[in-house]
């Protein structure tokens, strides 16, 4: 069982950090964030799930197998655009240098 907080939708209470503090974790952007490893322990499963149901925005949700394979999907997709993004800067500062 594994957990993700969307942050697009957090308000950064801490809600779900103070019950399990074992999976959430409130992170220097003030945004919550799951650690990033499957939960065994039945104990800290139950806490993640009650904070999971208690957060005021819904931000949080219990990663399933399909969406581990729809994450690194979106993960390539947006590697790709940040690696755009990238390129297009650095042409721009050649650019830039060439006309010097
Ligand atoms: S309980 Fe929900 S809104 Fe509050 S910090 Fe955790 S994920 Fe964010």
């Amino acid at each position: 069982m594994k957990f993700k907080v969307d942050k697009d939708v957090c308000i950064g209470c801490g809600a779900c950090a103070s019950i399990c503090d074992e999976v959430f974790e409130i992170k220097d952007d003030g945004y919550a964030e799951a650690i990033d490893k499957e939960i065994t322990d039945d104990e800290v499963k139950e806490n993640a799930i009650s904070a999971m149901e208690g957060c005021p925005t819904g931000a949080i949700r219990e990663v399933k197998d399909e969406d581990k394979v729809k994450d690194k999907k979106e993960d390539k997709v947006k590697d790709k655009k940040e690696d755009k993004v990238k390129d297009k800067k650095e042409e721009k500062i050649k650019d830039k240098n060439e006309e010097k």
